[in-house]
């Protein structure tokens, strides 16, 4: 066997290539990045590594082979045409003939930049002919315990998801899925709606953040006008305030809280709570 993974030095990757490494001698994984230098603890692991860029299409020439199983990681510049991205990797793929082409999307039904890229790639997909595997991701645990140090900064987590309830699970969760699809057999012509077991509201998370810190720190809804222009004023460059405004309205329309157990299903075990890693977030 041999599996492919790209974007091996972000987050996510790494810990796919740790999910595999379980089960996969290190000689048939070989890990997809732009960069070496962020890479060396992958080379230590054993992995192959492979250096390409989304951005250079030619960098993947030769780099599939038939009977391949890939997993592209989508790409996280914004500012980029990220479903010509995805179809430099997917390009390769079906020339190749890879025996798996698993890509991470997104749940859901909403609209907008980030949805609409996905949802782009996933009909590239489609129309290529490739054996696919679509693992649609919820949102992670990590993208709401980082708001933990300014919420306890401010006294008050602000956000603007109304009452809107949120199946997320760990980056861990969504790795072990993954590695599943790229090792496990019958995954062809499969779309996984990847979320945690359960729902939770940010005033739970926010009730939780409190107990465990032992300071109030209470949930603060906002607009998500005001959402946006909090976070622009806090420096964080477009487009992502307005990402951020966008995946809060999705949680507010209840876009994000529906469990489907497909994640426990292939990861084998429960997803893990979020009160998990609010704790490691408040140990960091
Ligand atoms: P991450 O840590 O930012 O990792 C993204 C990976 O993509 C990195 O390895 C990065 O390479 C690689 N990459 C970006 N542009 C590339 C290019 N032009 N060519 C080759 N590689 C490129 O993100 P993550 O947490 O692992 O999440 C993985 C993906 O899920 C993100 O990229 C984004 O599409 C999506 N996402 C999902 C959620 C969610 O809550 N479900 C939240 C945020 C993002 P470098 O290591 O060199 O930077």
């Amino acid at each position: 066997m041999s599996v492919i993974v790209t974007g091996a030095s972000g987050q996510l990757g790494r810990l796919v290539i740790e999910q595999l490494l379980a089960t996969v001698p290190a000689a048939e994984v070989t890990a997809v990045v732009r960069d070496p230098a962020k890479a060396d603890g992958l080379a230590t692991r054993g992995v192959t590594l492979a250096v390409a860029d989304y951005n250079s299409p030619e960098t993947f020439d030769g780099l599939l082979q038939s009977g391949d199983r890939v997993l592209l990681i989508s790409g996280n510049e914004l500012h980029r045409d990220r479903v010509a991205q995805h179809k430099a990797v997917l390009g390769a793929a079906t020339k190749a003939g890879v025996a798996l082409f698993a890509y991470t999307s997104i749940i859901g039904s909403q609209t907008g930049p980030v949805t609409d890229d996905h949802r782009a790639t996933e009909d590239a997909i489609l129309a290529s002919g490739v054996p696919y595997s679509l693992l649609r991701n919820n949102l992670y645990h990590e993208m709401v315990t980082m708001n933990i140090p300014a919420a306890l900064a401010h006294g008050a987590l602000v956000r603007a998801a109304g009452d809107g309830r949120i199946a997320s699970a760990s980056r861990a969760d969504y790795a072990a899925a993954a590695a599943a699809v790229l090792t496990g057999d019958g995954h062809q012509a499969t779309v996984y709606e990847l979320s945690g077991d359960t729902a939770w509201s940010l005033a739970e998370f926010a009730a939780e953040v409190s107990k465990q810190s032992g300071r109030q720190v209470p949930y603060r809804a906002v607009t998500g006008e005001e959402y946006a222009a909090m976070l622009s004023a806090a420096g964080l460059p477009d487009p992502f305030p307005h990402v951020m405004a966008g995946i809060d309205a999705s949680i507010a329309a209840g876009e994000l809280a529906r469990t489907t157990g497909d994640l426990s299903r292939l990861a084998g075990h429960p997803t893990s709570p979020v009160s998990e890693a609010i704790t490691a977030a408040l140990a960091a």
